[in-house]
């Protein structure tokens, strides 16, 4: 089973949370977080909103103090030190540019507050601005410019600094879908540019699942799995993940032994070998089943040595490329999405129908 939370492995990591927790007041913002954020990689925090994923990218940027654990940056510990004296810049949402000064002077300014001489900061200022793809528009203002463009300076702006770690708070929620769409393509091919750690601050799962190397699902301020995209939409350990992540069906149940599931109808099934220090045999659990991973087939053709659920067509859906069926079950509805090809049969309505899988194509989940 896949990585269950951000704990050790790299006594290199870029950036190091240990037992991290925020409290303001009467509410824990995040609640003992351990993580650690390689050298070079993309990472996303994911979560809904007032999961607590921006107090912790703030942390990181020294803008919050820990009320408790250890955070470390490159080895070296960070808890006193203020903002400018960490190697990390931060993007925010709204951009935070200076509106009364051009492109090249807002890129220019964190160099010229730490009196960088005027060579070369004129140099890095067109290094950086030649990375956004700014160049000939260094005499606007940020009013003179687009969304993306005002994005891009911001980006800009942080990346002159030769920071080891960019943090971005949802750098992209300010901008349309298509821009939106393009700027992640653009980020993406930005970070393999210059190389540095990105930690990514996002509630869009699609923005996540596209960006990142690895992602880490937060919700009531606790870190509730870390791993690749592929890992998190495949091998979900929590209900939580695997429904922010993608759509999925829940079938409850029990863990009988390390593989085998006993479901709330009776049935025993196969599953993935479930890890017991995250689930221990005996546990209510539940397993999801992703709509795309479904077969539907006449009764009689599931093929031997594969569970399966006996239903009945209730809803048929046209979506184009794939048609949604809503099978129902006499315990449950499974929705079920299939490809719209010539050569899969299509169901209708009230025909009898059995439901079947791969034993790889399922995981076992906390509730
Ligand atoms: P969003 O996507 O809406 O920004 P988030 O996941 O980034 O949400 P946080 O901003 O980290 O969440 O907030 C986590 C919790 O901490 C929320 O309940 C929030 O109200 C609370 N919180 C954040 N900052 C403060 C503060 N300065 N004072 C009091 N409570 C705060």
């Amino acid at each position: 089973m896949t990585e269950r939370s951000g704990s050790p492995s790299n006594s290199h990591a870029a950036v190091s949370l240990r037992g991290i927790s925020k409290i303001f007041d009467d509410v824990t913002a995040v609640d003992n977080v351990d993580l650690d954020i390689a050298d070079g990689e993309f990472f996303a925090l994911l979560g809904p909103s007032g999961c607590g994923k921006t107090t912790t990218l703030r942390m990181i940027a020294g803008l919050e103090i820990p009320s408790a654990g250890s955070l470390q940056i490159f080895g070296e510990e960070v808890g006193p030190l203020p903002p400018n004296k960490r190697p990390v810049n931060t993007v925010f949402q709204n951009y935070a540019l200076f509106p009364h000064m051009s492109v090249e002077d807002n890129v220019a300014f964190g160099l010229r507050m730490r009196k960088v001489d005027k060579a070369e900061t004129a140099r890095r200022v067109a290094e950086a601005i030649s990375l956004v793809r700014m160049g000939g528009m260094e005499a606007r203002r940020p009013a003179q410019l687009s969304g993306g463009q005002q994005q891009r300076v911001a980006l800009a702006r942080a990346l002159v600094n030769r920071p080891k770690v960019l943090l971005l708070d949802e750098p992209l929620a300010a901008l349309d879908l298509k821009l939106r769409q393009e700027m992640q393509f653009e980020l993406k091919q930005l970070q393999r540019e210059v190389g540095i750690t990105f930690v990514f601050v996002t509630h869009d799962q699609e923005e996540a699942l596209a960006l990142s190397d690895r992602i880490g699902v937060m919700d009531g301020g606790r870190l509730l799995q870390v791993g690749t995209p592929e890992e998190m939409y495949d091998a979900p350990v929590d209900r939580f993940v695997a429904d922010f992540i993608g759509r999925s069906n829940f079938l409850h149940g029990t863990l009988e032994n390390s593989t085998t599931v006993c479901l709330s109808n009776g049935d025993r099934i196969n599953v993935p070998v479930v890890d017991s220090d995250v689930i221990a045999v005996g546990d209510a659990v539940q397993v999801s089943l992703r709509p795309e991973r479904v077969m539907v087939c006449d009764p009689h053709e599931v093929p031997e040595g594969h569970a399966r659920l006996q239903g009945r067509v209730a809803t048929v859906t046209f979506l184009g490329n794939s048609i949604v069926y809503h099978v129902q079950l006499d315990w449950m509805t499974v929705v079920v999405e299939t490809d719209h090809r010539p050569d899969l049969r299509r169901r209708a309505v009230d025909d009898d129908v059995a439901l079947w899988w791969r034993d790889d194509a399922i995981a076992v989940v906390r509730p």
